[in-house]
């Protein structure tokens, strides 16, 4: 955000509406916990898939650090370029409250701490194929 531009944070941990659709306000809301029930299965999948590709146990922690490093960095940029990016306009504005305004806008809304599924399961599909486009095969 530019200097000098009002900047509205909400100290309510009530949910904001951002949708007249029912369906889409449903769609915007998650528990905090529900990407842990949701990916730790996946990463559960992950490691039983790399146990039969014949990695050796050190390769484990030493994979697991670097994807952590690869993914804060991912996120970082994600977060500082795409998320904070803002198209002119009323439509721009609108669109970026939507992705992710309105979690610093509302940062004590209880229902949208984390990115719910409906956003987050495309993006880790698109993420998947994207790191498995560039990372050795003998990891997928
Ligand atoms: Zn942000």
């Amino acid at each position: 955000m530019a200097a000098g531009k009002r900047k509205f944070v909400s100290n309510s941990q009530d949910s904001v509406r951002m949708f007249k659709s029912d369906f889409f306000e449903a769609l915007s809301k998650v528990h905090f916990t529900v990407p842990l029930y949701l990916f730790i299965p996946v990463i559960i999948y992950c490691f039983y898939r790399s146990s039969l590709t014949g990695m050796a146990l050190w390769e484990y922690p030493a994979d697991f650090l670097a994807g952590m490093l690869v993914w804060t960095a991912v996120e970082y940029v994600m977060h500082r370029y795409v998320f904070h990016f803002e198209l002119p306009g009323t439509i721009g504005r609108r669109l970026h409250f939507i992705i992710h305004g309105v979690h610093h806008d509302y940062p004590s809304d209880r229902l949208r701490l984390v990115m719910p599924p409906s956003l987050s399961i495309p993006l880790a599909i698109a993420f998947f194929y994207l790191f498995k486009a560039c990372i050795p095969d003998r990891y997928f």
